[in-house]
């Protein structure tokens, strides 16, 4: 049987996003990193058939129902391989945010500078490995920014909708940034893809 679970094909070249994420990052973060979370989670999945094939993001909402022999490799590997299909669509060349999206920020944070500020400091003060969120929630419509640990998926424990994800584990800049996560962070705005955020808040 042909597996359902696949790398995503980015639609942009690995260059495409620099100077804010080189090149070399780029391939080593798409074809090792998410690779080995993607192999890591098949093998888990694949003993279980009764969830093999289930969509990963309904196996990483239903995390803690899950067969405890398996829910630790589905919340690593699986949230792995979850987090960065997210992250790819994330970023992008492409850099203008939608006036309706834009102004969405504006009612549920102030400003959009004050939106930076709470969405930089969240990424920043994250100890460890980790992620940054933009969500939004789904019983208010409210926007929300969260931080998870490791590869912990808001999802699993609260009724929102992805956004956007920033990957803030080393690996996702050190070759350029070393321990420089705030101008990675800075980089960050130069790369949102926007119409992947307002089409997520359409949802
Ligand atoms: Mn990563």
């Amino acid at each position: 049987m042909e597996n359902s679970y696949i790398l995503p094909k980015l639609d942009y070249s690995f260059d495409a996003l620099e100077p804010s994420i080189d090149a070399q990052t780029m391939e080593i973060h798409y074809s090792k990193h998410h690779q080995t979370y993607l192999d890591k989670f098949v093998a888990a999945i694949s003993t279980k058939p009764e969830l093999n094939g289930k969509p990963i993001d309904v196996l990483i909402k239903n995390l803690y129902q899950l067969p405890e022999d398996v829910q630790m490799s589905i919340r690593n590997m699986g949230g792995g391989y979850y987090n960065h299909n997210l992250f790819w669509n994330s970023i992008s060349p492409k850099k203008v945010i939608p006036e309706a999206l834009k102004s969405k920020i504006v009612e549920d944070f102030g400003t959009f500078e004050k939106f930076q500020e709470l969405f930089t400091n969240a990424a920043l003060g994250l100890f460890g490995s980790g992620w940054a969120w933009l969500v939004k929630d789904n019983s208010t419509q409210k926007l929300k920014i969260l931080t998870t640990q490791n590869q912990d998926n808001p999802i699993s424990s609260s009724d929102v909708t992805i956004l956007l994800a920033l990957d803030v584990w080393e690996h996702a800049y050190y070759l350029k940034y070393q321990n420089k996560r705030a101008d990675y962070v800075t980089a960050f705005w130069n790369i949102i893809n926007w119409d992947y955020a307002f089409e997520n808040f359409k949802k």
